[in-house]
């Protein structure tokens, strides 16, 4: 089986030690997707940060970023921190998704709006090829579009001239698990080199993705709960039934004198503390985010091994997310 590399996005530069690369990390992965820009354009991360070389570090472009904050990134600036850091990475991209709903959907996307945001990213993707000089490194070309003649037309301009190592989508929305296989089935039935879905990390998406590499295709995606844990205090909901009446930053004093989980991060709290340490402090969010990703992780771990079985893939798939899923394996057996 092609190993799926899963990339939690937006590593905590606050405090390395709760990354998942280090040897004395709470939890280890062997991938992350690092966002340029937002906070990090720092030339020499990787070293600075000790993360190993067997690391593999997907650089994005921060071209949602660069819309939705108006940072105005170059394209030049961009495929060199890349090149220095980064083991694959995206073009700077111009999304034509509106900027409103923060590209949760893609509503709006007029023809108009796709041939300006087409243009502009073909611009920067030369730009990028033409200043490539690091032979080890990946560069993906990003690929928009909601309809399929849009993705259809996207890709080919895009390949016209150029061949790239990798290609990366943004299905819209990323929570709907049919919109993302008829992404995926674009992606499959259009080329072969390593493909990124950024996001689609929901429960209901990860088993599409997972589906994807029965058909020898090197698949990422990425999640930003860490991220989001580190800056904004997120709420994380505990996995399997748990979730659904405690969560770790909840303000409201809990009498539980211990975490209900024996996650290496929850067992951490539980030795410093237990669930009444001081909440409002955002290391302990960021324990709460290695908890969040601890359960992610086995769930992808196993839909992995059930692989190999597709009954017991698909039914482990409508026991955690419902019968409504029915109709995807319908979409999926019709291929
Ligand atoms: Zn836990």
């Amino acid at each position: 089986m092609i190993p799926l590399l899963y990339t939690p996005s937006g590593i905590n530069f606050i405090n390395p030690k709760l990354g998942w690369w280090n040897d004395d990390a709470l939890i280890r992965h062997h991938a992350s997707m690092v966002p340029y820009g937002l906070i990090n354009d720092n030339m020499n991360f990787r070293k600075d940060y000790k993360i190993p070389e067997y690391h593999f570090l997907l650089g994005d472009s921060g071209g949602y970023q660069n819309l939705t904050l108006d940072k105005g990134f170059s394209p030049s600036k961009v495929i060199r921190w890349q090149e220095a850091n980064c083991d694959a990475g995206m073009i700077l991209d111009f999304p034509p998704y509106p900027v409103l709903n923060r590209g949760r959907t893609a509503d709006g996307v007029t023809t108009e709006k796709l041939e300006y945001c087409l243009e502009r990213t073909l611009y920067n993707a030369q730009i990028a090829m033409d200043q490539r000089e690091n032979p080890k490194f990946q560069l993906y070309g990003v690929i928009h579009g909601t309809e399929w003649e849009q993705l259809e037309h996207w890709y080919k301009c895009l390949t016209k001239d150029y061949q790239f190592d990798g290609y990366a989508m943004a299905p819209k929305p990323t929570r709907n698990p049919i919109q993302v296989a008829r992404y995926a089935l674009f992606a499959l039935t259009h080329f072969d080199e390593p493909i990124h879905f950024f996001l689609c990390s929901s429960r209901d998406v990860i088993p599409v993705m997972i589906w994807m590499t029965k058909y020898n295709r090197l698949v990422t995606f990425d999640n930003s709960n860490y991220s989001c844990a580190a800056l904004n205090y997120y709420n994380h909901a505990f996995w399997r039934d748990i979730r659904k009446f405690y969560r770790i930053s909840d303000t409201k004093p809990t009498t539980l004198k211990k975490l209900p989980c024996n996650c290496p991060p929850c067992t951490w709290i539980n030795e410093h503390g237990g669930p009444s340490i001081e909440r409002t402090n955002l290391e302990f969010h960021n324990y709460g985010a290695l908890h969040y990703l601890y359960w992610y992780l086995e769930e992808i771990e196993t839909y992995q091994r059930l692989l190999d079985d597709e009954d017991m893939f698909f039914n482990m798939y409508v026991s955690l997310t419902g019968p409504k899923r029915l109709r995807l394996l319908r979409f999926s057996k019709r291929e």
